[in-house]
């Protein structure tokens, strides 16, 4: 078993791997009502006030193992999970010390702001706008803000609090990047899993109809104890009938990318899914810009789905957002299942399969470029490979990467003011791109030389 930052990680690993144990024997919906009991047989509390909150919350954990509601959202709140944290906003804490000055009292815009008889300041919630100038003039920076790591983590602000001050994600706002889930400290924002279809999937094929693992490339990065050779090993023990690189579409997506940007001239990539529903919702007006390909997996699932329609096609990948990319109707055709590498390892273990003792099956789908994708900076890297052997009279490829929403949201800011900053934007959500994905096990510095690691042995050009 693999070792957790968190004991959200935790649980939410022995949920996936209890619904996917009674999954494989057909016995799921016999035993839905006991996993919980199975989680935590003892009548203790492991971290919440009483045990039968503990239950209620494990039984909210399991309905999104299997699926969650009906809704297209990918990212849900379990609201009884979501009590805990204090109400966030801006407080004075015990460094103030009512000094003379009243810095934060002159710059505050609304008048929120006294002070007591001890002369220590005051903010009235009633007036404070949140504007954050009074923490930002305190000499001693004595007023903090106390913001739930949710609300801290969205960068689109698509979480706001209840009247019971339980967290509430606005779907208008939400583009399914997966920080929350990441973020919240109690497990109360959690994507929905679909290891139950792929279940189904493997357990349905025929010789007609066989179930193909697209992998991301990423997956180099995922266990440090193995090479991507004995994860393709356990895949095909695990069930799957065939293993394609989703790094074989990032080949074919940066060449038909790079004959999109001489053409048009401008471009923002559109193979990280939150990126694209960033510009969609946040920036409609730049939603011309984005390049009308498919991403990589959805071209795989494509070029699998053209050579046998009755084929399941199942991407398994760092990326929550890529659940939600899959439901598009252009790409839905394509793809059937997403599973985050989090789900595969309960899946793994849900069958017993020890890594170490799978055959070893090379694997050889695509060049260096299309495994780099994994990485921030990889399209970019692999743009230019294909500008270069274009060689293009007078074409000068002027490239801009961002690494992470902060830096996404910045660099479209610029381009509505037309500040120019080069003419192809790559955008990748995830800070350090696809490696540092929502739904990634491993969180260790050598990820991104895995990748490139992976990326050079590629025998392909
Ligand atoms: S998934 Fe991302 S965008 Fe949606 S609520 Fe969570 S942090 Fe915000
Ligand atoms: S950077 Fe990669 S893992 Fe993160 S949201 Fe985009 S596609 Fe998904």
């Amino acid at each position: 078993m693999r070792k957790f930052d968190t004991q959200v990680e935790y649980i939410k690993y022995k949920v996936l791997k209890e619904v996917a144990t009674h999954a494989w024997h057909h016995q799921l919906y016999d035993h839905l009502l006991d996993i919980p009991k199975t989680i935590n047989p003892t009548r203790k509390p492991i971290s919440r006030c009483c045990v039968y909150k503990e239950q209620a919350i494990l039984a909210e954990r399991v309905k999104l193992a299997v699926g969650g509601s009906r809704s297209k959202h990918i990212v849900e709140v379990i609201d009884i999970a979501c009590d805990e944290c204090p109400v966030g906003g801006y407080e004075v804490t015990n460094g103030c010390r009512g000094c003379l000055a009243h810095k934060c009292q002159s710059v505050c815009p609304k008048n929120a702001i006294s002070f007591d008889s001890h002369n220590r300041a005051m903010i009235d919630k009633e007036k404070c706008i949140e504007c954050g100038l009074c923490a930002k003039v305190c000499p001693y920076s004595a007023i903090k803000n106390n913001q739930r790591p949710c609300v801290a983590a969205c960068k689109v602000d698509a979480i706001r609090m209840d009247e019971n001050k339980v967290a509430v994600i606005d779907h208008e706002r939400c583009i399914s990047c997966g920080a929350c889930v990441v973020q919240c400290p109690f497990g109360a924002m959690v994507d929905k899993s679909y290891i139950i279809d792929v279940i189904d999937y493997i357990q349905k094929k025929t010789v007609q109809s066989k179930v193909v693992a697209i992998i991301a490339p990423s997956i180099a990065s995922q266990y440090h104890q193995y090479m991507p050779e004995n994860i393709i090993g356990a895949l095909i023990k695990l069930g799957f009938d065939e293993v394609v690189e989703a790094a074989m579409g990032a080949d074919i997506v940066s060449e038909r990318e790079t004959e999109e940007l001489i053409d048009k001239g401008f471009l923002t990539s559109s193979c990280c899914p939150a990126f694209v529903s960033l510009i969609k919702k946040h920036y409609p007006d730049q939603v011309q810009h984005i390049s009308h390909n498919l991403s990589p997996m959805a071209v795989v699932g494509q070029l699998i789905k053209k050579s046998n329609p009755y084929n399941k096609c199942v991407f398994i990948g760092p990326c929550i957002a890529k659940k939600g990319e899959a439901k598009l109707p252009n790409v839905s055709p394509y793809i059937d299942a997403v599973l985050t590498f989090e789900e595969l390892d309960a899946l793994f273990d849900s069958q017993h399969i020890d890594i170490s003792a799978c055959e070893s099956i090379a694997i050889n789908d695509a060049s260096y470029y299309g495994r780099i994708f994994a990485r921030s900076g990889g399209l970019i890297e692999s743009i230019q490979h294909q500008v270069n052997k274009k060689n293009i009279e007078g074409f000068k490829f002027e490239p801009f990467s961002c690494n992470g929403i902060d830096e996404c949201k910045k660099a479209l800011i610029k381009i509505k003011n037309h500040v120019n900053i080069g003419h192809f934007i790559e955008g990748m959500s995830c800070v350090g791109g696809c490696i540092g994905g929502p739904g990634s096990i491993s969180h260790s510095l050598k990820d991104k030389m895995k990748v490139d690691t992976f990326g050079k042995s590629s025998k392909q050009s």
